[in-house]
């Protein structure tokens, strides 16, 4: 095996590794053999000198996220061996490629064992995040092994990484292409539905994949309603409430580029269908202006905290939108309300919504709770990899 450069940690800080948590934070290192640069892979040993994995060594408080316990070669056969993995699994939850589903989730980070790592599949185009400098360095080889795995289902693979990688290590990381990128913009389509997915110029890889199953479970209440889908980004919601014969459809998103998306998703899959409408305006002033019309609201705004120390913030932030919704709804209303947070627990998050009810007086039951789909794996030793949450309350 090669010899990476080994960082011993001090005694007892070696537990949660040897349950697998692929995680070392820097107050658990005793010493480095010789220093690492940001992004190198390293070999950690316990305070015995015994192995414990091989990672990506990263400037900061998770200093290194381990990529195997076992002592392997990280070679291009070992990213075509975890990339088959993660393939696999999408075969199996039935979302490769089909006619009616081409959109999903290819690795989630320390979900399919390649912490740091963020990919997107739109019909025949994958995007790549690299969320550590150490994934950022194997860009290539990743990439070269995703088109071997997935043969001619990836025919381009787009690098998007500028805005997610730590901005202090310099790493002058530029959004393009990898491999192909001459049919650009394919359209995807999720269950059936058909969007735009603008990888290019979109917030995160351009799509938010991880709504599919929650999309679907709205459809069912949608019959008949007036719906409101409040930070509508790309008008996935809508659509969906559209299929399943909602009466009118709202979308609102403060981004003007979003609300373009929109409306062009909606001439896409419902050409002319004049019960949708789109709102560029901010989602508070909305609440405050909109009457009492709607009896189905979709709240799913961007995560309100991505640091533990803006916790209490952002639970204010989820107790005062969910507190207009409960206001405005319309009795036998249904709101689905949802958080990204990683670092907002789904009881931090039930417990904001609770205090939103209570303010509002109104009689309020939890009808389904939901999560993230099967395609964002938690592996069970990383539980912070479950971020996202939701509630579908039936409001009197
Ligand atoms: N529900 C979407 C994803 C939402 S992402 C989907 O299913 O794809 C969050 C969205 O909130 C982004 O599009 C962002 O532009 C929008 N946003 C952020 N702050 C906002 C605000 N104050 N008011 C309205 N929209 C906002």
């Amino acid at each position: 095996m090669t010899n990476y450069t080994k960082i011993q940690l001090k005694p007892g800080k070696e537990e949660s590794l040897k349950r697998f948590h692929p995680w070392v934070f820097s107050g658990a290192i005793a010493r480095f053999e010789t220093q690492p640069e940001e992004g190198d892979f390293v070999e950690v040993i316990d305070s015995k000198g015994n192995f414990i994995g091989i990672g990506h060594y990263q400037i900061g408080s998770i200093a290194v996220r381990i990529l195997s316990f076992e002592k392997e070669e990280i070679n291009d056969d070992f990213w075509k061996k975890r990339l088959q993995v993660a393939f696999d699994l999408r075969k199996t939850l039935g979302l490769v490629n089909g006619e009616y589903n081409n959109t999903y989730r290819l690795v989630h980070g320390e979900g399919d064992y390649l912490p740091g790592l963020v990919i997107d599949v739109y019909a025949h185009t994958a995007v790549m995040q690299a969320h550590a400098p150490g994934m950022h360095f194997v860009r290539e080889a990743l990439a070269k092994a995703l088109v071997e795995v997935a043969g001619a289902e990836i025919e381009n693979v787009y690098y998007k990484s500028e805005t997610t990688l730590p901005y202090k290590a310099e790493l002058g990381a530029e959004n393009g292409y990898l491999i192909g990128g001459v049919n650009q913009l394919d359209v995807a389509v999720e269950n059936g539905l058909k969007f735009h997915v603008d990888w290019l110029r979109g917030q995160k890889t351009g799509f938010f994949v991880d709504q599919r199953e929650n999309r679907s479970l709205l459809e069912k209440y949608s019959k008949g309603r007036s719906v409101l889908n409040m930070f509508c980004y790309t008008g996935g919601f809508s659509f969906y409430a559209m299929r399943g014969d909602a009466k009118l459809v709202h979308s609102v998103d403060s981004s003007a580029k979003a609300i373009d998306l929109t409306n062009k998703n909606v001439e896409l899959n419902f050409p002319g269908d004049e019960r949708h409408e789109a709102f560029a305006e901010d989602a508070f002033k909305y609440l405050d202006r909109m009457g009492d019309q709607y009896d189905l609201i979709i709240l799913d705004p961007p995560a309100f905290a991505k640091h533990k120390n803006v916790l209490r913030n952002a639970l204010q932030g989820y107790r005062k939108l969910n507190a207009k919704a409960f206001e405005k709804i319309k009795p036998g209303g249904i709101l689905f309300t949802f958080s990204c947070s990683q670092v907002v627990t789904k009881e931090n998050f039930r417990l904001a919504v609770f205090s939103a009810a209570a303010q509002s007086g109104r009689r309020v039951r939890i009808i389904h709770q939901m999560t993230q789909p099967a395609d964002h794996p938690i592996n069970i030793y990383h539980p912070e990899g479950e971020y996202l949450k939701g509630l579908v309350l039936y409001v009197e």
